[in-house]
């Protein structure tokens, strides 16, 4: 569908072997097809102006070695600078803290929220033999509690017991008193999502954080979103504060922009990733795939 960024520095660059460095005149050339790839692969505008500040700081004045072609050598520099900025280091999720511990999944409806909460729930229970409560805190989509049993009974996972007209502030301190009352190491709180980001949906999730005490807030978000990366992430992390992105649909047919434009806005590591609706679809984030994802 695209030529890879290799190929398109090559046809621009490759010519200058012999030449002792990059000029700045090379540079600016190369950097308009970083630019275009990045573009492409749905990086949002002002991450990307910042990111090709960082090449063109690296870029200009390079050696241009014998070993390496020019076209290949700027690929370097932007791959590494890809993985830099997504975070070299996988990081995991933190239940170090005093049981019960808090996860609260936050994120727009449609992102994979319950998905995700399920998946998380029993990869802990399986992987880390903990013992799991979650709870559906979405009463504005009447199937949604629902949704969250079923992927529970599927899972082998508990769930809290759905009490109708409950609210999802009077639940959430419910499922922590549960959790505390029944034994259980961790509990995952499944937020409810709006179709974009509002004013009550800010507070509610303010309310929960306050009530509850997480130890660990999951911005929940697709990885086929595009410009909007940078406004939802940015808006979650500053009136809620997220302490990492879970990424889903990773097994779709986007180029990874997203993650970048998220962790570059928030600075917050992408924990883990979403490739499938099964339930072992979740896997630890490696930032290489996404950086050459993004390189096409
Ligand atoms: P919520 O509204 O945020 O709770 O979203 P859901 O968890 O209900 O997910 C919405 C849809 O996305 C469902 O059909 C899920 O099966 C699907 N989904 C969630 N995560 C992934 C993923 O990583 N890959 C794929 N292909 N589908 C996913």
């Amino acid at each position: 569908m695209f030529d890879s960024l290799q190929d398109r520095l090559g046809s621009i660059l490759n010519g200058l072997t012999g030449r002792g460095a990059l000029s700045d005149k090379d540079v600016a050339a190369a950097l308009r097809e970083v630019r275009r790839a990045l573009l492409e692969a749905d990086v949002a505008l002002e991450v990307v102006r910042d990111f090709t500040d960082r090449v063109r700081a690296k870029a200009v004045g390079a050696e241009i070695l014998k070993s390496i072609r020019p076209g290949q050598m700027v690929v370097k520099i932007v791959h590494d600078e890809l993985i830099a900025t997504l975070g070299s280091e996988q990081v995991a999720i933190d239940l170090n803290a005093p049981a019960p511990v808090v996860l609260m999944m936050v994120g727009l409806q449609g992102s994979g929220k319950t998905t995700t909460t399920g998946k998380l729930a029993k990869r802990l229970t399986e992987r880390q033999r903990k013992k799991v409560l979650m709870a559906s805190l979405d009463t504005r989509r009447p199937a949604a509690q629902e949704q969250l049993r079923v992927l529970g009974e599927q899972t082998g996972v508990a769930t809290l017991p759905i009490i109708a007209g409950q609210g999802p502030v009077e639940i959430a301190a419910r499922a922590k008193q549960a959790a505390k009352l029944g034994g259980y190491d961790l509990v995952i709180l499944d937020t409810a999502g709006r179709t974009h980001i509002d004013e009550p949906l800010m507070v509610e999730m303010a309310d929960i954080k306050r009530t509850t005490e997480p130890h660990e807030i999951l911005l929940v978000a697709d990885s086929l979103t595009g410009q909007d990366a940078v406004n939802l992430a940015r808006s979650f992390d500053e009136r809620v504060g997220i302490t990492g992105i879970v990424l889903t649909r990773v097994d779709g047919d986007g180029r990874g922009g997203a993650a970048l434009s998220m962790r570059a806005v928030t600075g917050k590591p992408i924990k883990l990733i979403g490739t499938g609706e099964k339930m072992d679809a979740l896997e630890d984030f490696h930032p290489s795939r996404i950086a050459d994802r993004i390189l096409g």
